[in-house]
């Protein structure tokens, strides 16, 4: 099967009782047993059914399974957002006294997570460029417990070598984690870039529309002692597995993720290209142009299409608050990958409680604008960033 057919006709793990079509909702807290042998055999982890939903829930199993299935992946858990899902891959990854190497372009809750949160249970953050290889070999050692990097970092657009670091990674026995939620993982194969584990906010595209908040591992079994703290850990003592209801949302969101993808994709393209040929517009951050300096690595490593997320530059903070200010359609939201598209202005929002020395070591800049782009028709998207972009004056007949 390929994977437009995988997303819609992955079997369930056993026939509903009034055959329904869709996975139900299983919105219960716990599972009954005939006899007190096989409830311990279940308790104990001997046989693995739900006992109690923190931990194991039939629409989230089919959820987990779905996703295994469109990745070819060993094992793929479930949380309750994006950041339960990195959490708990870190906290099952780290130790104190062991250090992880990573980067300061990140989604700003995982930066936090790794240089705050962690670092005060002592792993120790070792923030190096990623893209530099030899730097990257320089900070490795006998304590490192993971690389850890975004496969398109937000909001830089910058694609390291998850090849070249995976060379690393496996010479000191370690993982290779890549957050991989701006592009797809139905776009191209985890395991064959080097890949041991994938974490995904799949909130964004997987959720359908904004529909609810999730995150997933998606584990290819090369770190058996990895794999087993996550699900036996992770999931139990730091509760954050997904619910039913999001688990059922998100089912339905993959059956559509194909068709919203690549309109979405397409359109994103489109826009990086209007606006690069913008006066206004001083610089445009999407992997999908061939100006942009990792326009090769990423279709190698991605694939042909370059995700959703459009990125540019505008002259000063002034001017983003204009343009922001003047919108009428693309709504001043953050959020990536909903129907309806988005705006925000990274530095003074999503990193504003960051401190200006922080955030330019990050590379979050006053000037830039973050779009996220939805499915609408293009013609009504490309006006309105024009007459954001211009104040008062309107595109007529297609002309600026
Ligand atoms: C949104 C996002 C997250 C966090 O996901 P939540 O579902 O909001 O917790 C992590 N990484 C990236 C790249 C994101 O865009």
């Amino acid at each position: 099967m390929k994977n437009r057919t995988k997303a819609i006709h992955t079997p369930y793990g056993r026939r509903d009782a009034w055959d329904a079509l869709q996975i139900p909702v299983y919105n219960c807290m716990a599972y009954e047993f005939d006899d007190a042998a096989y409830m311990s055999d279940v308790f104990s982890g001997r046989v693995i059914v739900p006992d109690y939903s923190r931990v194991l829930n039939p629409t989230v199993m089919h959820l987990e399974e779905r996703v295994a299935h469109l990745t070819g992946a060993k094992e793929v858990s479930a949380f309750n957002s994006g950041m339960a899902a990195i959490s708990a891959m870190l906290f099952s990854t780290a130790a104190a006294g062991k250090n992880i190497v990573s980067s300061r372009h990140m989604f700003g809750n995982t930066y936090l997570l790794v240089s705050r949160t962690l670092a005060r249970f002592g792993v120790e953050p070792r923030l190096v460029d990623l893209c530099n290889i030899e730097e990257v070999e320089k900070v490795v050692d006998k304590d490192t417990c993971c690389i850890f990097l975004e496969s398109v970092t937000n909001p830089q657009t910058e694609v390291a070598d998850t090849r070249a670091l995976s060379e690393i990674a496996k010479k000191w026995g370690i993982p290779l984690i890549a957050d991989t939620t701006m592009i797809p993982f139905t776009e191209f194969d985890g395991k064959a870039i080097g890949l041991d584990f994938q974490v995904v906010s799949s909130t964004k595209y997987i959720s359908g529309g904004a529909t609810s908040l999730g995150g997933l591992i998606i584990d290819y079994g090369n770190f058996p002692e990895i794999s087993e703290r996550i699900k036996k850990e992770a999931v139990f003592n730091l509760g954050g597995y997904m619910p039913a209801q999001s688990a059922y949302m998100q089912i339905i969101g993959l059956e559509t993720l194909d068709a919203r993808y690549q309109r979405q994709a397409k359109t994103a393209k489109e826009i990086a290209e209007f606006l690069k040929d913008l006066p206004e517009v001083k610089e445009v951050g999407y992997t999908g142009l061939e100006s942009h300096p990792n326009y090769h690595l990423a279709k190698e490593l991605y694939g042909d299409t370059s995700g959703a997320m459009v990125t540019f530059d505008l002259e000063n903070i002034d001017a983003c608050y204009n343009f922001l200010n003047n919108l009428k359609l693309i709504h001043r939201a953050t959020n990536l990958f909903d129907n309806r598209s988005l705006a925000i202005h990274p530095h003074s929002t999503i990193f504003g409680t960051l401190s200006d020395a922080e955030k330019e070591e990050m590379d979050v800049k006053p000037t830039t604008i973050r779009l996220s782009i939805g499915l609408e028709d293009i013609e009504d998207l490309k006006e309105d960033l024009v007459q954001a972009l211009k104040g008062k004056e309107m595109i007529k007949d297609g002309k600026i």
